[in-house]
């Protein structure tokens, strides 16, 4: 047969994926496997939420929605923004997507032409480079290690900057390293970003999953101009333990949304019906939600003190304590052997699944999802500390 397209043979699959599904396949053989590589809360939906799409199917709920989600779905959308983070919000600047993964495809699609380029700061979620390829842009990357803890300053920025240059990434709280922007850090940025007119694609999904007393920020609150530009994705798997549903969210200029949602008429037609009409109660049972987050906030922050704490005691192994997400990413550089090899044979020799750093842009670190159970995290991390004991 014909040769498969260029996008077929130039797209790499998800690694992160990858990892999972291989420690999955492990467990599967009645292997006793440690999973840190998922990027997946371990808790289950809030009952709320899943009883509200239970209703809706009871309901018939069952049809084609509009394209860029059910209306009271985007009002409640756009009242987050306006009144959580002072961004001034309307619902046809919102549109649903099956997954925060689809939102941030459709915002690189909408805004990137073959030739454009976008800057990716590294480390980096695994599919922005991909996606912005599928587009026929190029991914600019821009490497910042945990000498700037993981953070671009305004003058990699610019250095970076050409006159290809169409639309920067930015994602804080950020997967894989857990860092989070200051106000401050991502003013300066944003400002570079208006100066040289690009837009900012703004993966703000982790917002809520935020330590130590920070806060969120998102670009779109600096200013007229930088809120002219900026697109948030956001979504509902990461804070609401809803990984299986597939919804995402997207907020962005009138034009850019209209756009997406002509996407994604052409794609998906739209997020499924009754689980748009489930995470609505997100929203509308607003306490009964906080409830559900602050008890994984209080297990996530707990988790992520302990495996900073156990990372940081095993010789040759250096650990910033991130604010933010469900990762750490402890730089293991000093062992002399790569992060690939490293992470091989961790899986083989001690049954723990990690996901190595060269994934996501950065050589020499390993990323650890603390979203599994106290008992899995001391288990695998005294096998991580024995298997770096024999390097
Ligand atoms: N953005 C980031 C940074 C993520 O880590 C993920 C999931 O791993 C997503 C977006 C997409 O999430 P979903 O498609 O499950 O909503």
């Amino acid at each position: 047969p014909a040769p498969l397209s260029t996008w077929a043979l130039n797209v790499s699959p998800s690694p992160t994926l990858a990892v999972d599904a291989k420690a999955k396949a492990l467990k599967a053989a009645g292997e006793d496997v440690c999973g840190f590589a998922a990027g997946e809360p371990d808790f289950d939906t809030p009952a709320h939420i899943k009883e509200a799409a239970m209703q809706a199917l009871r309901e018939g709920k069952t049809k084609y929605a509009p394209t860029p989600g059910i209306p009271p779905l985007r009002e409640a959308i756009a009242a987050k923004y306006t009144d959580l983070y002072g961004i001034p919000t309307k619902a046809a600047q919102v549109v649903v997507s099956p997954g925060g993964k689809f939102s941030c495809y459709l915002t690189i699609l909408a805004v990137c032409s073959p030739g454009d380029e976008v800057i990716v700061p590294a480390p980096f979620w695994v599919s922005y480079p991909e996606m912005v390829k599928l587009a026929g842009a190029t991914p600019k990357l821009v490497v910042a290690t945990d000498a700037t803890g993981f953070k671009l300053t305004p003058e990699m920025v610019e250095a970076a900057i050409t006159p290809k240059s169409k639309l920067i990434i930015l994602n804080s709280p950020s997967n894989p390293s857990g860092a989070v922007y200051t106000p401050s850090e991502l003013e300066a940025i944003t400002a570079v970003a208006v100066k040289h007119n690009l837009y900012i694609m703004s993966d703000e999904i982790y917002e809520h999953l935020l330590y130590d007393g920070v806060t969120h920020v998102s670009p779109a609150s600096f200013s007229d101009a930088a809120r002219e530009r900026t697109i948030i994705v956001s979504g509902f798997a990461k804070t609401f333990a809803m990984t299986g549903w597939r919804l995402g969210t997207l907020v962005g200029p009138v034009a850019v949304a209209k756009s997406v949602a002509e996407l994604q008429s052409q794609m998906t037609s739209n997020a499924t019906t009754f689980a748009q009409w489930g995470a609505l109660a997100a929203y509308t049972e607003k306490d009964k939600t906080q409830a559900a987050l602050d008890e994984m906030l209080v297990a996530f922050d707990r988790r992520r003190k302990f495996v900073h704490g156990e990372l940081n005691k095993i010789p040759g192994v250096n650990c910033l304590l991130s604010q933010g997400a469900f990762y750490l990413f402890p730089n293991i550089s000093s062992f002399g052997i790569s992060d690939l090899e490293f992470c091989e044979r961790l899986l083989e020799t001690e049954k723990v699944a990690a996901v190595p750093g060269s994934a996501f842009g950065t050589p020499g670190f390993v990323r650890i999802s603390y979203a599994t159970s106290d008992e899995t995290l001391a288990k695998g991390l005294e096998r991580f500390a024995r298997f770096c004991g024999t390097l």
